[in-house]
């Protein structure tokens, strides 16, 4: 039995459980199968699949939508409709609730559980990336209140939540989209009495339906006719329920999530009492920054739950398919392919879920996650819109036809970019840490234990509620490099690794490019690329090593990250200057894959096995 097998996988981890640092909880812990991609629809037989779907929210999950049917979910698709059958199916089993209550505020005994959450929001993509939406909304409407001191509200919110309810964010307008800056919604002081809000918003999502949204605004004078961009910020929280101003509630068509309800709103001179602000100034904006930091990380969950089902579905049909008497899959760049867009696929898994150890283990003093956040927002659902790339040129007109699960992920898998806010701006994020990050010595804490491999649920953390420091600038890194120690034996993590040293050494003594980035958005962007690909492989790196992924796995995964840095390093270079310094050390970037016929064939012939229908 081979070490990809995931029985032999899962005995093997037992074998050197001590090893990884994980106690001595030998009888009762999480196998390494769920960091693989995974078939979700009950057919499969893998560990991680058994794994996932004994956990009573997606066994609820899986049944709701294994009742409706594909062909169902299809037909409410086209039709556009929203989903009430779903709301109230969660709100009946109390779903959201159990998700997202924090333990200060649940009267059920919940918690807000990492591992838990992100499971769900990967399997709830897996089956409906249009109903995952209704969920991470309400995180995003539900987060600026947790955050804040209005202790009336968190409990007002909470049992809304319990009672079955939605919530939503509203930040963005029609006019001015990632330029919050230009908010004009307006709060004018209106004398004793309070605030009176005024003005509309755009892409809200559960705009028809949540009970609570909480809307940023701008303080205005009594006189003032609208909002400047020096104007205060505000964030409150508004009950469409009880504002007669909430009237103009209309539905934006959009290309995915058709099901979903993504609207605008307006709102005319609603009284807005001191009780329902949730912060204010700075305070707002930071809430409005930490809650997309905190929330749009969640959106790669989905992103890995879409891909999965549509490699599942590409995979059995292509298996099946027989072409010039033979199998499809018997073709060589049809095996190439398939095992590129899996590789690519684990690699987006292994990331997300390392991603999650850093968040579970953040505080004042491990502020890690902010870079790595960025990065899973700047690189993982892209990372799917590739994987979607390289099944829509194997499946064939199979893809398009509007009765497939492919056909929706199609439309959805480069929605998720967009939605995070803009791929651009996170790239551009994940450049600010660059300096921190390759400084030696980084002074940084240790890697952080697993999340997805130990056998306790992970305890809430309450940093994560509390007022956070998001300086790029004073978050300390340990040696990235250490993460590809117990891979350093396989030739593409050589290269990889060599490449990374040669990108280092473009910001490190008296060249360093780093003073250039301020003055030019377009440079820091292309720098943020190749650095967030550095980021995301030493995260890959650091779970591949903990699940014991094999070697030509891990090397197939690499493949797919050296073309990526060497590509984004061609892109950079052609920033500077023909013949300059930085030019030339860039050369030293560009590296070719030493990937085998044999790591490609093992890949494959993995596939059999874990997408059995
Ligand atoms: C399906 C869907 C659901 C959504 N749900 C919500 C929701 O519930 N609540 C909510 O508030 N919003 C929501 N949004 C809005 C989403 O957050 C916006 O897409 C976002 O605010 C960016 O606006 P925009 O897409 O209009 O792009 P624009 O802001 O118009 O940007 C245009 C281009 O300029 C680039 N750009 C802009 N600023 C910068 C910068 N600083 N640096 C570098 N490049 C930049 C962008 O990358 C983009 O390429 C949703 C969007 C979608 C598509």
């Amino acid at each position: 039995m081979s070490r990809h097998d995931p029985e032999s996988a899962y005995n093997h981890f037992r074998e050197h459980l001590p090893s990884l640092g994980q106690g001595s909880a030998q009888n009762a812990f999480i196998s390494p199968d769920g960091l693989y991609p995974l078939e979700l629809d009950g057919s499969s037989t893998t560990l991680g699949a058994t794994e996932y779907l004994s956990n009573p929210s997606i066994r609820l999950l899986a049944d709701f939508f294994h009742a409706k049917g594909l062909g169902r979910l299809k037909l409410e698709d086209q039709s556009e409709g929203w989903y009430q059958d779903w709301i109230d199916y969660q709100a009946r089993h109390g779903l959201y609730a159990r998700l997202l209550s924090p333990k200060e505020y649940s009267t059920r005994g919940t918690q807000f559980d990492l591992r838990n959450y992100t499971r769900f929001l990967e399997a709830f993509a897996y089956f409906s990336p249009a109903h995952a939406y209704s969920l991470h909304v309400s995180f995003l409407g539900l987060f600026p209140i947790l955050i804040s001191t209005n202790e009336p509200l968190k409990r007002e919110a909470v049992a809304q939540l319990e009672a079955g309810g939605v919530f939503a964010f509203a930040v963005s307008e029609r006019e001015h989209g990632s330029d919050l800056l230009a908010i004009e919604f307006a709060l004018r002081s209106n004398g004793t009495a309070g605030l009176s809000a005024k003005g509309s918003k755009y892409y809200i999502g559960n705009a028809n339906a949540a009970g609570l949204v909480s809307v940023l605004g701008k303080h205005v004078g009594p006189t003032d006719d609208k909002a400047s961009r020096r104007s205060p910020f505000v964030f409150f929280a508004l009950r469409p329920r009880d504002t007669s101003a909430f009237a103009s509630v209309r539905k934006i068509r959009t290309l995915g999530i058709r099901t979903a309800f993504v609207g605008e709103f307006e709102v005319n001179d609603q009284p807005v009492p001191a009780r329902d602000v949730l912060s204010q100034g700075r305070e707002a904006w930071d809430a409005a920054f930490g809650t997309v930091d905190f929330g749009k990380f969640f959106l790669g969950f989905g992103s890995v739950g879409i891909c999965e089902r549509a490699f599942a579905e590409a995979f059995g049909h292509l298996r099946k398919r027989i072409l010039y008497g033979k199998p499809v899959t018997d073709m060589p760049h049809i095996r190439h392919a398939l095992a590129g867009a899996f590789a690519r696929l684990l690699g987006m898994k292994l990331y997300a879920c390392r991603a999650v150890d850093y968040l579970q283990a953040a505080g004042p003093s491990d502020r890690r996650y902010l870079l790595f956040n960025a990065v899973q927002k700047a690189r993982v659902s892209t990372e799917a819109v590739k994987v979607m790339g390289l099944l829509t040129a194997c499946i064939g007109a199979k893809g398009f036809e509007a009765g497939t699960f492919f056909e929706t992920a199609l439309r959805e898998a480069p929605m998720i970019p967009v939605l995070e806010g803009s791929t651009h701006i996170n790239f551009a994020l994940t450049a600010q840490f660059i300096d921190q990050y390759f400084a030696e010595p980084g002074g940084g804490p240790p890697a952080p234990e697993s999340v997805t491999l130990a056998a306790a649920d992970p305890e809430e953390n309450p940093y994560w509620m509390g007022t956070r420091d998001r300086h790029p600038k004073t978050v300390l890194f340990a040696e990235s490099l250490a993460a590809y120690k117990l891979l350093a034996g396989i030739p593409n993590i050589q290269t990889f690794v060599r490449q990374v040293r040669a990108f280092r050494e473009l910001f490190t003594g008296a060249s360093s490019a780093t003073h250039e980035l301020a003055a030019d958005v377009g440079l820091t962007i292309a720098v943020g690329k190749c650095f967030s690909a550095v980021v995301y492989a030493q995260l890959v790196a650091e779970n591949a090593s903990a699940a014991q992924v094999p070697p030509a796995v891990t090397s197939v995964v690499f493949h797919g990250l050296i073309e990526d840095l060497s590509i984004e390093a061609v892109r950079l270079a052609t920033l500077f200057p023909h013949g300059s310094a930085h030019r030339s050390m860039l050369k030293r970037v560009i590296r070719v894959p030493r990937t085998t016929r044999a790591d490609i064939e093992t890949v494959f012939r993995s596939l059999e096995p874990r997408f059995a229908a």
